[in-house]
């Protein structure tokens, strides 16, 4: 596949610079972020994430590959690096991953996102490897619910694997929770109760379209949650550079997470790149454009050569996603492939 072509606003730099930060996207936004699925199996098949038939990437991104993309990117800026999925903890090789991903110069953080099934055996070496910040999804501590959400899961795996983290020394510890109407929504004042309870900062997350479900809007979960009792003031607190899209409210016990794709477009602040599973570069999360990245580096392709191909994607960036819109909707790439 070619690379698409820049826009003539933004002109790709000379060769020499072409490794050198600043990376930015056609709307001039510096991308710091990048998130790397290095798998799109999973264990749980979330209603709301996957799709109905699901085969799995055969050829994953192998430890070297990711180490590679990372260092490219880490020379082009990026700081971050979010490892997900799929469920990342299904690879034999994950705790090798972070500890190279971690160990690649001019990455300040690694963090990952996962269901927690095998946190238990994991967390300690994974912070060991070099992860900071770990996102937990859970949507429900109600075991009927949860077989409901996720009917390949174990409730009991993942809390287990929660309290395991909890006691890890990770410097940040989020629980995700996707909020669905009338299936998990009524349970956020304990999910929030539970959370504090064990250092967890919760983010509740508005359903986006890739699976099944109906979404409940921010608005209407802040106003439900204070209805059950628990007051959500403004938090005066400044915001971490690592909180990304959510936004945050102070509840007696601790702070409250919550990320509003549907309704509050955050596009404008978008610092961040994926590479899905398939080793494709993604420039949206809800658009349809793709680099072959791992095709790139499979044909010998340079450092350099990844860069332009990098740049030239980036040229193509969108001004936002567009989830609001049917007709593009239909098109979306898969969330266990790109890991979300
Ligand atoms: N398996 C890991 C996990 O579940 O945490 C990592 C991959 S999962 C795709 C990453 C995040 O995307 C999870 O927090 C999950 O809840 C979220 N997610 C998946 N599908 C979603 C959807 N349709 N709308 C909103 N969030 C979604
Ligand atoms: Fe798997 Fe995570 Fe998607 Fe659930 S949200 S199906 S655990 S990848």
């Amino acid at each position: 596949m070619t690379p698409p072509v820049p826009t003539a606003a933004r002109p790709l730099p000379k060769a020499r610079d072409v490794l050198a930060p600043p990376l930015c996207d056609a709307q001039g936004r510096v991308m710091t972020y990048l998130r790397l699925s290095v798998t799109d199996r999973c264990n749980f098949r979330c209603a709301y994430c996957s799709p109905a038939h699901w085969g799995g990437t055969k050829d994953l991104l192998t430890p070297d590959e990711l180490e590679r993309f990372t260092r490219v990117f880490a020379r082009m800026g990026l700081r971050r690096v979010r490892l997900t999925g799929g469920e990342p903890l299904l690879r034999p090789d994950i705790v090798d991953i972070a500890r190279r991903v971690s160990r690649v110069p001019g990455v300040a953080h690694v963090a990952m996102t996962t269901n927690a099934s095998r946190l238990a055996l994991l967390a300690s070496p994974l912070r060991d490897a070099g992860v900071s910040q770990l996102n937990v999804s859970l949507d429900t501590l109600d075991e009927s619910t949860f077989r409901r959400i996720s009917p390949r899961g174990e409730l009991s795996d993942v809390l287990r694997g929660i309290d395991a983290a909890a006691t890890a020394g990770f410097a940040s510890q989020k629980l995700n929770v996707v909020v669905m109407k009338g299936v998990n929504d009524a349970e956020a004042p304990a999910i929030i109760r539970y959370a504090h309870q064990r250092g967890y900062t919760p983010r509740f997350i508005e359903l986006m379209p890739f699976g099944r479900g109906e979404g409940v809007p921010t608005r209407t979960l802040i106003e439900s949650i204070r209805q059950a009792g628990i007051a959500l003031e403004p938090d005066d607190a400044p915001k971490e550079d690592t909180s990304g899209p959510a936004r945050y409210l102070r509840a007696p016990t601790g702070r409250v997470g919550f990320v509003s794709p549907m309704t509050e477009n955050f596009c404008g602040g978008c610092n961040r790149l994926r590479v899905s599973a398939k080793g494709e570069l993604r420039s949206c999360l809800g658009g349809r454009s793709q680099v072959p990245l791992a095709q790139l580096v499979r044909g010998g392709a340079s450092d350099e050569e990844l860069a332009w191909a990098i740049r030239r994607a980036l040229g193509e960036k969108q001004e936002g996603h567009r989830f609001n819109d049917p007709q593009a909707t239909g098109a979306l790439l898969s969330m266990m492939g790109i890991g979300g």
